[in-house]
């Protein structure tokens, strides 16, 4: 198949490919996205076909405004409406319970649905315009890290889908917020560009389920499927170095192979003559951090690096994002500087 470009004036085309039962890789504040009609069964499942997704991962349903939820969703909280007002257009995505017109494909059988309004204009011009929910998971190839570039989505899916939107470089860096509103208290099955502090000024109790934090157990059961896989990692494995700034990087140096790769905050690149070095961004700037997480973790797969070792914000605001998505891509292999 042969992949379109299309740029921000290409909303009509982008539309009415999806509306054709087409894959259009779609450019939103959070990462790129892989869009299908949300409603068409078939559609959908290519979009697992060309990421290699499992079937039993669920997609989010992309929609114009919150005045849509009534169409695919019941039982909805006042708590939804609450978000909606404040976060919406934006990185949140609510978890909430189906309507039967959502297809099985899009929520892998759940009977909860995940539902967000983005803010990005071009992906508004094409939601506006296709007017249907558009179901997209991230844009990458399953297990790489999401795309934050146009550049990214040619790089994995050039050939396997209808087109890809060049919206520019993705403002917010990390994927979607997800928080579930079908228990109580509500609870955060993934950080991203929403804070959990933002989410508790408006909701009270946030309960954050523990696979933000540390790996899944053997056996144990994921509220959100996408967390017991492998997720954002390069080719070669990512140690990740917690600890103050200062003290990790002393950490790494002492503990890298000439060879090996470095993820590093900016004031300490200069400490790393001769390595492979991708700059996270000022170590007080978890925004900028967070814009360039997932090209830093791209970037060594065109290296020779056997190894990666980086340095980790701490946890609160958007580094609680930012860090989840670098233990991730370590597969939780964390140690602690000094
Ligand atoms: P991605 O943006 O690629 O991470 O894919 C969408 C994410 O939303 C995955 O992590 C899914 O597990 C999660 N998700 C989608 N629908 C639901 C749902 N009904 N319940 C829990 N998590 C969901
Ligand atoms: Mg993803």
């Amino acid at each position: 198949m042969r992949t379109e470009a299309l740029t921000a004036r290409d909303a009509a085309r982008a539309a009415a490919i999806l509306r054709q039962g087409g894959l259009v890789g779609i450019p939103t504040e959070t990462v790129y996205g892989l869009g299908a009609n949300g409603l068409d069964p078939d559609a959908v499942g290519r979009i697992f076909a060309a990421k290699g997704r499992p079937q039993d991962n669920p997609l989010i349903l992309h929609i114009p405004s919150a005045d849509w939820l009534e169409r695919y969703c019941e039982d909805i909280p006042p708590s939804a409406y609450a978000l909606a007002e404040r976060f919406w257009p934006g990185p949140l995505t609510m978890i909430l319970k189906r309507r039967p017109v959502v297809p099985d494909a899009v929520t892998a059988g759940l009977d909860t649905v995940g539902m967000r309004c983005p803010a990005h204009p071009v992906c508004r011009a094409i939601l506006e315009a296709a007017d249907i929910p558009v179901a997209a998971p991230s844009g990458n190839t399953s297990g790489r890290p999401s795309p934050t570039t146009a550049g990214h989505m040619w790089e994995d899916m050039e050939g396997k889908i209808d087109a890809i939107v060049d919206g520019g470089p993705c403002t917010v860096g990390v994927e979607s917020t997800i928080v579930d509103l079908t228990c109580t208290p509500p609870r955060l099955l993934r950080p991203g560009g929403i804070t959990l502090e933002q989410l508790e000024e408006a909701l009270g109790e946030v309960a954050v389920d523990p696979a933000v934090t540390r790996p899944m157990g053997a056996g144990e059961k994921p509220r959100a499927p996408g967390m017991k896989y492998r997720h954002y990692a390069p080719r070669a494995p990512v140690t990740v170095v917690a600890g103050d700034p200062a003290g990790s990087a002393r950490y790494i140096l002492d503990n890298a192979a000439p060879e090996d790769g470095i993820i590093c905050f900016d004031e300490f690149a200069s400490l790393f003559p001769g390595h492979y070095v991708e700059r996270l961004g000022p170590s007080g700037d978890k925004g900028e951090q967070a814009r360039h997480i997932f090209d830093a973790l791209r970037a060594f797969d065109d290296t020779p690096v056997k190894a990666i070792w980086a340095q980790c914000p701490e946890a609160a605001g958007m580094g609680l994002a930012v860090a989840n998505r670098l233990n991730k891509a370590a597969g939780f292999h964390i140690v602690q500087a000094e």
